[in-house]
């Protein structure tokens, strides 16, 4: 997956790439698409529910990090504790799957509609 190495808050991130309709139908790659065959664009707005983090019941293992199919849960630093990190979510590109409610052993991620 191409990942974006400039933004600063999810390095992960794939890359957001636009694509022009070209003029002639030659041109015409058969989807957007990273190297690895990954989408690489924001959820496609038809989120119904979205994921909410409880921070005290997380426990930082990273499961739900390594399983979102979009890259959109990443670590970002607690401002309040240095070298802490937790969990946080990236909603541009969260599609509202609920892989990472789902999976959380401690139940710390919960399902909310939009
Ligand atoms: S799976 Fe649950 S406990 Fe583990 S990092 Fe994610 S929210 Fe936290
Ligand atoms: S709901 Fe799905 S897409 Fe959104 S953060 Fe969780 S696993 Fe990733």
């Amino acid at each position: 997956m191409a990942t974006d190495p400039n933004n600063k808050r999810n390095p992960n991130r794939p890359q957001i790439v636009s694509w022009n309709i070209p003029s002639k139908l030659e041109d015409y790659l058969p989807y957007p698409h990273a190297p690895s065959g990954v989408l690489i664009e924001g959820h496609a707005n038809w989120r119904l529910e979205k994921p909410i983090v409880d921070c005290v019941a997380c426990k930082n293992c990273g499961t739900c990090e390594l399983l979102c199919p979009d890259a959109a849960i990443f670590y970002e630093e607690v401002a309040s504790a240095k070298s802490a990190k937790s969990i946080a979510i990236d909603y541009e590109l969260c599609k509202g799957c609920g892989i990472c409610a789902f999976e959380c052993k401690f139940n710390a991620i919960k399902m909310e509609k939009e």
